[in-house]
């Protein structure tokens, strides 16, 4: 599944797209109605605007830092979550946006960083639970604002994730419990920007932390690329590294440049893609099953179809005609897998 991240409302069901985002409110504060033909987007608690013009919203940590882009390590202004009056509104965008569109998208949920917030009305509430653990306290905040988000979203419900896959490091940073949340969402979307993507195995490595993160867990992975004005080739590389792992790709800010490299991806695959010695159709390349494993080299797609994860060696035959080859009843490729083998690999060899 390939979608738009946009604030134009045009662009989110141009044909190259199966899936559109569209920015409802954004980190900056700017709003906009919602609309009935995308999945309408929601910058929970980074607001800029209405730090500005509200300080009391701003999370403090212990020394007094406010979580504001004048803080080396922000760039917008984050907003408390337990400011009741905030969340109230924040539910009313929410809900709105549900009825325009029954799936939505829930953005920069969490704690700014690790030791916020300890305004006076956080550290009253934490002293008054029953909480003697402050992390814990923490996490409890954002999973019981996501449960209330939840339930006003009737359909899919989407939450981006900041790109860290490293065990307990959202959970401390955020005050994200991953499990809990995993059990409430319905896909997790991860934003791995670059300005060029002239290399791609930090996305690699990323994507296959997050995977390995939720393996045990039905949530749905998806990666956001950034697609202003980066070359088209390096577009449509990362894209062939993102989709191995990843359930969705979606393209931020810039869907001309995303629609031509879907194009030339496309075109690429009619011509025939090559990876190593064997030429492998589109079909191939798109299976939908997410029951997989890795063998060796290649992930299989049990039932359906296989992806290699590097340029495919001869010495990888065995494998693929053991697990290819033995497809369980009613699954049977539809094609002749020798279709595209070259004719010096036989399969029956
Ligand atoms: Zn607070």
């Amino acid at each position: 599944m390939y979608g738009v991240v946009t604030r134009n409302a045009d662009e989110v069901e141009w044909e190259q797209f199966g899936r559109g985002f569209y920015e409802v409110k954004d980190v900056t504060g700017r709003a906009a109605q919602p609309l009935t033909n995308a999945v309408n987007m929601i910058s929970c608690f980074g607001d800029t605007a209405a730090a500005n013009s509200d300080p009391q919203l701003v999370p403090v940590d212990d020394a007094g830092n406010r979580a504001t882009r004048d803080q080396r390590y922000f760039d917008w202004a984050y907003i408390c979550p337990t400011h009741q009056k905030y969340q109230t509104g924040l539910l009313e965008i929410i809900s709105d946006s549900a009825e325009a569109n029954p799936a939505v998208r829930l953005d920069d949920v969490g704690f700014p960083r690790e030791g916020y917030c300890r305004c006076e009305r956080c550290t009253r509430l934490f002293e008054t639970s029953d909480h003697e653990d402050w992390p814990a306290w923490r996490a409890d905040i954002i999973t019981e604002f996501v449960e209330e988000a939840v339930k006003l979203i009737p359909g899919r419900s989407y939450l981006t994730l900041y790109p860290d896959p490293y065990p307990s490091h959202l959970y401390e940073r955020a005050g994200l419990d991953l499990d809990a949340l995993s059990e409430l969402i319905d896909e997790f979307v991860i934003p791995l920007y670059d300005i060029h993507y002239a290399t791609t195995y930090w996305l690699e490595a990323l994507i296959n932390g997050f995977q390995t993160r939720f393996a045990d867990s039905t949530v749905s992975l998806a990666v956001e690329l950034y697609a202003v004005e980066v070359d088209i080739d390096n577009l449509v590389q990362a894209t062939n590294v993102a989709e191995v792992y990843a359930d969705g790709v979606y393209f931020g800010y810039d869907a001309s440049n995303a629609a031509a490299a879907l194009r030339r991806k496309h075109a690429d695959n009619q011509s025939g893609e090559t990876y190593g010695p064997w030429h492998i159709p589109h079909s191939v390349t798109t299976a939908k099953n997410r029951c997989c494993s890795s063998k060796g080299n290649l992930r299989i797609w049990t039932g359906y179809w296989w992806i290699p994860t590097r340029a495919v060696e001869p010495s990888d035959l065995a494998v693929f005609r053991e697990n290819v080859y033995e497809l369980p009843p009613g699954h049977a490729p539809r094609r002749s897998l020798s279709n595209w083998l070259p004719n010096r690999y036989s399969l029956s060899g």
